[in-house]
């Protein structure tokens, strides 16, 4: 008889220092046959657990699956609507043989605390050891704790950031499932927590692309299952808050400590190297000028809407602006007030606008400017990026304005920008400017590799500014790094401190 799998999930990226919360409204809900009409064949954690159930030949139903963008704590009431759903829907699909769920891991609910606890516990007293629970979580998730671990049968991370082996991960899990059932691996796993906070970090380069291998090379090791190092999401002030290496071995929960164990070390005896010097947004430009000829991209670091910062952050476009950059393009400004207007303006009209700045005072003032409004769109368009290609994405109505030589995109909902598709969706070809400013930490390098010739990262004050020092942590675990220069890892060895010269 053929395997059966039910699919689902809730995943939520919250920022507790973001005011706004996050309502049942923000998420985008996917019930039953929509979870696999929407994600079959998209690059994302549940289109590889699709993937990796129909090599299984296994028969899939659809839970629910709601998504938001990372914002403040998520109503309590609005997720208990969500969960419900999903336990009645799982009730109703009677006996599976395995749960898969794609869940964020830094998601943090109002009355409850952390998500993916809960959900996890909610479906194992469902399901009790009748199915296998498969769990894939973002390479940011911080509630990686022992807890989650025992509930549930593999949380698997994804190791890249850019996300782009989501769907890798959501088939790796997928495709262990025969093995759990028949009992031939009886995975142990084990959590190593490192009391340090990292700033956004890519691995297609530097400390962590080296962390990202190591941990590939202990997953290959005989009888070690997974080996994967959580960054944590930084950009929240919660007890959880951190990150840490999750290994798990066939049936030996010493395997599975010594692999984490050796991972968290290698990460702690090179932290400093997580913890660069960014940039402000007038140095920024000043480097961008000085660039080699070609595109150069300036990611605003502080101001990512993919961290919960609001997206209409002005310190960066306001440097530009004084700096007077021409064949320069801005995206995205998150301004539904200022879309409305160039709408109802239209295409060669010109107007004063009062651009950004409108959610709070961290993120800058507003910029008053005559802008002239080469472009109206739908904000509709399909990603690409092999981070969750294939997906549609929606931005509502969008304006492209001029302000000098510099075009800048606004969007009636934010976003991070990690797809060149929203600024062509515009107009505007990306390879053709000198200056292209994102709000964006690091997604962009996967949908707009092979296009810059430098990208120069921009910090300034924000909720997801890489200075942690700028906003208060009276819930985080003290002492931790960098805040802490006094914190240590836990039974780490002094002569492994220092780290070994290449
Ligand atoms: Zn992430």
């Amino acid at each position: 008889m053929a395997l059966r799998v039910a699919l689902g999930g809730i995943a939520h990226e919250t920022s507790s220092y973001c005011p706004r919360p996050t309502t049942i409204d923000d998420f985008a809900v996917c019930r039953g046959d929509e979870i696999v009409s929407v994600n079959r064949g998209v690059r994302s954690a549940l289109g590889g657990m699709l993937e990796g159930s129909r090599e299984l030949g296994a028969d899939v139903v659809g839970l629910l699956h709601a998504d938001a963008q990372p914002a403040g704590l998520i109503d309590g009431s609005g997720y208990q609507l969500l969960r419900a759903s999903l336990l009645e829907r799982l009730r109703g699909a009677g006996p599976v043989d395995a749960v898969c769920l794609a869940l964020h891991g830094a998601g943090l609910i109002d009355g409850i605390g952390e998500l993916e606890r809960d959900l996890v516990g909610a479906v194992r007293a469902q399901v009790g050891a009748r199915a296998k629970l498969l769990v894939t979580l973002d390479l940011h998730a911080n509630n990686v704790t022992d807890d989650l671990v025992e509930l549930a049968d593999l949380v698997f991370g994804c190791h890249r950031y850019p996300h782009t082996d989501f769907f890798d991960r959501g088939r790796e899990v997928a495709r262990h499932l025969p093995a759990l059932l028949e009992e031939t691996l009886v995975p142990v796993g084990h959590v190593e927590r490192l009391p340090m906070i990292i700033a956004a970090t890519t691995t297609d380069e530097g400390p962590a692309a080296e962390a990202a291998a190591l941990c590939e090379s202990i997953a290959l090791e005989p009888g070690v299952l997974d080996c994967t190092f959580f960054h944590g999401f930084m950009h929240t002030d919660w007890p959880t808050v951190g990150a840490c290496v999750v290994a798990y071995a066939d049936r030996s929960g010493e395997s599975a400590r010594d692999a984490a164990r050796r991972a968290a070390e290698w990460v702690w005896s090179h932290r400093d190297r997580f913890n660069p010097h960014v940039p402000t947004a007038t140095e920024a430009i000043a480097r961008a000028r000085a660039a080699a000829p070609g595109l150069v991209i300036l990611h605003e670091m502080s101001d990512n809407p993919g961290g919960g910062a609001p997206g209409d952050g002005t310190h960066l476009l306001r440097a530009m602006v004084a700096a007077e950059l021409e064949d320069a393009c801005f995206a995205v400004l998150a301004d539904p007030e200022a879309v409305d207007a160039a709408h109802r303006a239209g295409v060669g009209a010109t107007l004063p606008l009062r651009l950004g700045g409108k959610t709070d005072h961290l993120h800058g003032a507003p910029i008053d400017a005559d802008v002239y409004v080469k472009c109206l769109t739908d904000g509709r368009f399909t990603v690409r990026s092999p981070m969750g290609g294939g997906r549609s994405a929606d931005l509502g109505r969008m304006a492209r304005i001029c302000i000098g030589g510099i075009d800048v995109l606004l969007a009636s909902r934010r976003a991070q920008v990690f797809d060149p598709a929203v600024i062509e969706l515009n107009g505007i070809d990306p390879r053709r400017c000198r200056y292209l400013a994102l709000k964006s930490e690091h997604h962009f390098r996967a949908g707009f590799a092979g296009l810059w010739s430098a990208a120069i990262p921009v910090d300034g004050p924000g909720l997801s500014s890489v200075d942690f020092a700028r906003l208060p942590r009276a819930h985080t675990p003290r002492p931790i790094w960098p805040l802490d220069p006094e914190a240590r890892l836990q039974g780490m060895r002094p002569d492994a401190e220092t780290p070994p010269t290449p």
